[in-house]
């Protein structure tokens, strides 16, 4: 599902620089990414989403180069094939939590929204535990229940590849839990391979993989 061979990449600014030889993730598997703050996980989330691009080498999502389409096809190819749980949750906070989930339809051409898509999104909501709150604005919103609408948005479009950043992040134990069992779930119903960083380490043993960015090298989850 995500195939990555020789990508360097260095914001214009300068000072950092992320190299990774090569890294793969098959279809349904679960991939966690550990290692310390300012490390470089958000930065390759970016560049696997086409967010950023890359300053050499190739990463194909789904059989398809991202780092060959332009800007405009890169973020339809990211709205339709990739679901991406934002470390700042990148909500719109001038559409209620139910336009917020549902986003995605509106900029990816090829997503049609449906009663099934706006059922699914439902679904998701009362799954994740905001079901009634799907009429409030995000500011209206704690920043669980925000990370729960972002989740519920990554996962709408039954996307391919899951990319989750921090998704836990604010959430008790026990929520944390219930929402990677949702994530786990859909995207095993969906055949997606999920990609998430994480700094709960109790959460590890549920990935197939550990990528540990701290000496970048992979680990069995321990
Ligand atoms: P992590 O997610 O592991 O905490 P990031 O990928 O966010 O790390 O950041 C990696 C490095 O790149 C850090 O040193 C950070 O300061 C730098 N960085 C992140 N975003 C930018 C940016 N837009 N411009 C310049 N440097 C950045
Ligand atoms: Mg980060």
């Amino acid at each position: 599902m995500v195939e990555i061979e020789n990508l360097t990449f260095a914001y214009p600014s300068g000072g950092f620089r992320l190299r990774v030889s090569s890294l793969s993730l098959a279809a349904g598997e679960r991939l966690a990414i550990v290692g310390p703050s300012g490390s470089g996980k958000t930065t390759l989330l970016n560049l696997i989403a086409g967010i950023l691009r890359p300053d050499s080498g190739r990463i194909d999502v789904a059989g398809t180069d991202v780092t060959a389409l332009s800007d405009a096809a890169r973020r339809r190819f990211r709205a339709s094939h990739i679901g991406f749980v934002f470390q700042d949750f990148a909500l719109l906070d001038y559409l209620p939590a139910r336009q917020n989930i549902l986003y995605p339809y509106r900029i990816a051409p090829g997503l049609r929204l449906d009663a099934a898509a706006r059922e699914r999104a439902e679904a998701l909501a009362a799954a994740s535990g905001i079901g009634d709150k799907l009429d409030r604005h995000p500011t209206a919103l704690s920043q669980g229940e925000q990370q729960r609408v972002a989740i519920c948005r990554a996962l709408v479009t039954q996307p391919r590849l899951v990319l989750s950043d921090e998704a836990t992040g604010n959430l008790d134990p026990e929520s944390k839990a219930r929402i990677l069992d949702l994530l786990f779930d859909r995207a095993e119903a969906a055949g997606a391979a999920v990609l998430a960083v994480t700094h709960d380490h109790e959460l590890l043993p549920r990935f197939d993989r550990v990528l540990d960015f701290t000496e970048f090298r992979e680990r069995a989850p321990s």
